[in-house]
């Protein structure tokens, strides 16, 4: 017998392997095995067996069978297909991301004996332990004094030298209950504490609530667009949902977009399902994350809430998928390949195993939206806040404007934002700024030759962090120390610090206000996600008066004495040479605003702009979402893009600008020569021209829809010329295909 194997290295083709006769009737569809290539020995996994085969070369065996079934179920397999096909990524790759743990590891979770205690109506049978068998006596106390939480039965060896068979006893008697399990996944455990609420729903929820109870008892395949405003109860939605879902013997999976969410929904699950619900996000450490996907695939686990990778856990009998925050860029994957989107993989998984899908949102997609007009998706609706809950005000502070009034330049913070920070203080309630960049100054420049910190690698100004007090590439991450001091050009020591990065935000506001308690959330300030939790229950429990940070804040959190909600800069990305970025300002704003006066004292927000002419800035301050859709997608429709057309963008790296050019600028003719209809834009210069010494180029291409038959051929097209010729890198230069980009630069 033969396999096809598909290795996890950048290669489109699979290889083929003798089975050795001993591994003959084991062999099978999905499972990890030990093979030869040139002198390595790689993992890889099966993708088909058959009898002969027609390839004439040296064939090698099958070294070894890693696992004892199928690492995928059927459904999952067919996802990963799915994806490499979409995507044009090799398969190897795929499921290498979609195991995420190094195929050549094999886990060994770390087994051990746990007891849990079983409260007891039987007085007399303890009295009758506490006379007749003292030692199980003592054991059993202990055991109870732990509970909720399971003892560790070897800990037990302090009192007798035996107390695993003691426990059996006391597991015959029906008084505790003993449990093998990995230590791991014991600890992989953190969430913001909450508290359970009492539950009244409202008659919005209520009504959605039976429609998605009716489409999932009806156990088909159906998207539904679920448009809520924040603060409008969709996790108790959700939960709720959720609940039935369970309680039909099935699993759930819910996406968050990022690491940042995930502590305070996992608390809200948690108080509600309890050790039925797990974590899955990039933060855990290869330990856990084995451990965690075993209690997956062995069913211990039955609701998974996670981030974009959590789309590949092995739930079984999956009843129903959410997406929270579907608009959320985060959900696609940028680099390494598979470039996928979390949200549109969801969907295909819920087509593939037959389930309900919920996408939720405050500030849907332009994709979506378009999708819920065009019919093809159900639309929800949560039009209002939850309870007492009023919408904030809105105010926008014009900079320009204020400058002239008050004749300072480069104002950061400006007198009334500042007004309203300290009467809030005041009042004991609190206060969020989002200044979506992180570091002090952006950029250093000389004021006597002009001359800017640049690194050289990347081409890109550094940005100043004044409590390390250096300067960083946040491209590649290069450090410069000290030597700032003075211009590298002319000597000068006149440096002029440019632009506003969330230090300088603190720095300022320290000053201002001394007695404040401040904190800063960023990449910089989290580097682990407990650094994150602590922050933020400290916020939560009112440790922190004001607290700034980038977009990782403006989403998703649930905090009812917020009572404002500082922009810095709105501004900050709006002139990108990018077609989402009018959208994704669009939506930080918007989102930032419902992160103020979600509980019963009234919210205001201060948006700081430049530009308060600018339509996108002007919807987001009415918080008016109609006019929003309608212009943008105006806008798209004339401009051919998404969702009216559909993108696949193609970048060309490498050392020399000269190859990395006539590259793009053959594979260019090529495509034009075949595509008569296909509108390819550049070669040009990617954004981001250079990054650690490689030039980069890129080529935009646009058909008009995503499945005529243009669209369709040109994925052909795609794969016969990168896949078949294996053309993924070509010499020295590498090429990187993002079908659907999020971003153009
Ligand atoms: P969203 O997810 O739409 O932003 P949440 O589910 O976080 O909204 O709800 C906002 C607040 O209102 C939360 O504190 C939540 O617990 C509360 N809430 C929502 N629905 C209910 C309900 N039916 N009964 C009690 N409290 C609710
Ligand atoms: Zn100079
Ligand atoms: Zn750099």
């Amino acid at each position: 017998m033969f396999a096809e194997v598909a290795l996890s290295i950048s290669t489109f083709q699979s290889f083929t392997y003798k089975v050795p006769s001993n591994l003959n009737s084991i062999a099978q569809v999905g499972l990890r095995v030990q093979v030869p290539l040139g002198n390595r020995s790689l993992s890889g996994i099966i993708i088909s067996l058959k009898r002969s085969t027609s390839y004439d070369g040296d064939i090698k065996n099958i070294i070894d069978i890693i696992d004892d079934s199928p690492v995928f179920t059927k459904e999952l397999w067919a996802l990963i297909e799915w994806i490499s096909y979409y995507y044009i990524v090799p398969i190897g790759k795929v499921f290498n991301s979609a195991l995420s743990i190094n195929i050549s590891n094999k886990y060994k979770p770390q087994m051990s004996w746990y007891a849990q205690y079983i409260p007891s109506e039987n007085k007399n049978q303890i009295k009758d332990l506490k006379k007749n068998a003292p030692k199980q006596f003592q054991v059993y106390k202990n055991i109870k004094k732990a509970s909720p939480l399971l003892l560790k039965v070897s800990l037990l060896k302090s009192i007798c030298s035996n107390p695993l068979s003691i426990c059996r006893s006391l597991e015959l008697k029906k008084l505790i209950k003993i449990l093998k399990k990995d230590k791991k996944s014991i600890t992989n455990d953190f969430s913001l504490h909450s508290e359970k609420k009492n539950i009244q729903y409202n008659s919005d929820q209520n009504r959605v609530i039976n429609e998605l109870t009716k489409s999932i008892d009806n156990e088909k395949f159906k998207t539904h667009l679920l448009h809520g405003v924040t603060g409008s109860g969709k996790t108790e939605v959700f939960i709720e949902i959720i609940k039935r879902v369970v309680g039909q013997g099935k699993t759930a999976l819910i996406l968050i977009p990022e690491i940042s969410l995930t502590p305070q929904i996992a608390g809200r699950f948690k108080s509600v399902f309890g050790s039925l619900t797990t974590l899955w996000h990039s933060k855990l450490t290869k330990a856990q994350r084995s451990s965690t996907w075993l209690k997956i695939n062995n069913g211990d686990c039955k609701i998974v809430i996670g981030a974009r990778s959590a789309i590949f856990t092995p739930l079984k009998n999956l009843g129903l998928i959410i997406v929270d925050e579907e608009h959320d860029s985060s959900y696609k994957q940028d680099s390494p390949s598979p470039r996928y989107h979390a949200r549109d993989v969801a969907i295909m998984r819920a087509k593939i195993e037959n389930v309900n899908i919920v996408l939720s949102s405050a500030t849907p997609s332009l994709e979506s939206y378009h999708n819920y007009k065009i019919n093809k998706y159900n639309y929800l609706s949560l039009p209002n806040r939850y309870g007492k809950a009023i919408y904030p005000t809105v105010k926008v502070v014009d900079l320009i404007k204020e400058s002239e009034e008050t004749g300072k330049q480069n104002i950061v913070i400006s007198g009334s934002l500042l007004d309203k920070i300290e009467n809030k203080i005041n009042k004991n309630e609190q206060v969020l700024l989002i200044q979506n960049r992180r570091g002090f100054s952006p950029s250093v420049k000389c004021s006597d030759c002009g001359e800017m910190a640049m690194c050289l690698a990347c081409k890109t100004p550094l940005t100043y962090h004044k409590y390390d007090n250096n300067l960083k590439c946040h491209l590649c991450g290069y450090i410069e120390f000290k030597s700032f001091d003075n211009c590298k050009n002319c000597q000068s020591s006149n440096l002029f610090y440019m632009g506003t990065g969330t230090q300088k935000v603190e720095n300022i506001l320290q000053k201002t206000f001394p007695q404040a308690r401040i904190s800063r959330v960023d990449h910089d300030s989290v580097k682990g996600k407990l650094d994150m939790v602590t922050i933020l229950q400290s916020f939560y429990d009112g440790e922190i008066d004001i607290l700034i940070g980038t977009q990782m804040i403006a989403k998703g959190l649930d905090f009812p004495d917020i009572t404002l909600v500082g922009i810095i800069n709105a501004d900050l990305g709006l002139h990108m040479p990018d077609f989402r970025s009018s959208e994704r300002i669009f939506q930080l704003i918007y989102q930032a605003a419902g992160r103020s006066g979600r509980g019963e004292k009234e919210g205001q927000v201060i948006i700081q702009t430049y530009d308060s002419e600018n339509p996108v800035i002007k919807a987001a301050a009415k918080l008016d979402l109609n006019e929003y859709y309608k212009t943008m997608l105006e806008d798209r429709f004339i401009l051919k893009y998404p969702p009216y057309s559909w993108i696949t963008k193609i970048e060309f790296i490498g050392p020399k600008s000269k190859s990395v050019l006539s590259l793009s600028n053959k594979i260019r003719r090529n495509l034009l020569s075949k595509f008569k209809g296909l509108e390819i834009l550049g070669p040009a210069a990617c954004f981001k021209e250079k990054i650690k010494n490689n030039y980069r180029y890129q080529l935009v291409l646009k058909s008009l829809k995503k499945y005529d038959s243009n669209g369709e051929k040109l994925h052909l097209f795609i794969n016969d010329n990168f896949i078949k010729n294996n053309n993924s890198s070509n010499g020295s230069n590498k090429i990187n295909i993002h079908v659907d980009p999020i971003s153009m630069i």
